[in-house]
């Protein structure tokens, strides 16, 4: 049998839409139009398409998009200027500020000073402690995803074993820790784990979160599971997944593809956290079926 596939690129469409209904809801009953600022520091140029790609899609759902583009070698104390600005700017709901950054930055001082309310990427250490101890938080748009269409395909995650292969502060930690409060026994493998492909076939959830090209192999699923593939790696033959999608689907009961997966859901999530912090700020209740 042959896994089905899942996919993101329409489950992401109709949470834009979902989006975009009640951001006008939001317009017609009390004036609000939710913003997302985005700042981009230096010429990296797959950060240009992501950060183009963000602006666009938040246009068309109806919010505010600021744009706030850096040179490469802008300083620390211009940086958190800024930063204190859109932090006080009430037209900014969200604000966004698109990694890597340059490496005379710090970064993790610049994430931080992001106001929590604000952070629609969810990695300030407050957000990430807030998750950690099953706290109102603003959730890691990709993880977030990845659990919506868990979710959507398994209904409860109660009791399952899930392993989430990579430790990142951006996928797999907050990955666990969102499967966790969903009461999955969850493992967290890494470069150092011994045996993968033997932790894995113990899964009845797979998120690969690697930067492997095609490095889960069939062989290494266990009949049924649902597998997801974070990974997006650039090789000659074009974008490809963590996962050997050929071989897993043949073992897999639902796997994510590579484009069409996880990716979409992405953005579609950092327009649904824009959407949840403009709400809170305002005082109004979370937008329905966009948050956990
Ligand atoms: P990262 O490089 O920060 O982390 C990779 C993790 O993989 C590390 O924790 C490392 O321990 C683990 N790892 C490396 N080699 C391994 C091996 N041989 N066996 C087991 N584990 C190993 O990466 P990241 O930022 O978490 O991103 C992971 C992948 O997901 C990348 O391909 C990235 O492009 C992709 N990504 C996709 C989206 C999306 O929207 N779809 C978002 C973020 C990241």
């Amino acid at each position: 049998m042959v896994a089905q596939r899942i996919d993101g690129k329409v489950f992401a469409a109709g949470l834009r839409e979902k989006i975009a209904g009640q951001v006008a809801a939001l317009k017609d009953e009390h004036g609000i139009t939710p913003g997302l600022a985005v700042v981009l520091v230096g010429d990296d140029p797959a950060s240009q398409v992501y950060v183009a790609s963000k602006g666009k899609q938040t246009v068309a759902a109806g919010m505010n998009s600021y744009e706030h583009r850096l040179p490469a070698d802008a300083g620390q104390a211009e940086l958190l200027a800024l930063i204190g600005r859109l932090n006080a700017d009430a037209d900014v709901h969200g604000i966004l500020v698109q990694l890597p950054l340059p490496a005379h930055i710090d970064e993790a001082e610049i994430i931080n000073a992001i106001a929590v309310k604000k952070d629609v990427d969810g990695f300030t250490v407050a957000n990430t402690g807030r998750l950690a101890t099953g706290q109102r938080a603003m959730v890691p748009c990709t993880p977030l995803g990845c659990l919506m269409l868990l979710r959507d395909q398994l209904g409860d995650l109660s009791g399952k074993n899930a392993v989430v292969i990579g430790r990142s502060n951006i996928v797999g930690k907050p990955m666990a820790a969102l499967l966790l409060a969903d009461s999955a026994t969850v493992t967290v493998a890494h470069s150092r784990t011994k045996d993968l492909p033997d932790v894995v076939r113990g899964a009845d959830i797979v998120v690969a979160a690697v930067g492997r090209p095609q490095m889960i192999k069939g062989d290494w699923i266990k009949p049924g599971a649902t597998v997801i593939d974070v990974g997006i790696n650039r090789t000659d033959a074009g974008l490809v997944g963590d996962v050997d999608y050929d071989s897993v689907a043949q073992v897999a009961g639902a796997v994510t593809p590579v484009p069409g997966g996880v990716g979409p859901m992405t953005i579609a999530c950092l327009l649904a956290n824009t959407l949840t912090a403009c709400c809170r700020a305002n005082g109004l209740p979370d937008p329905e079926g966009l948050t956990l």
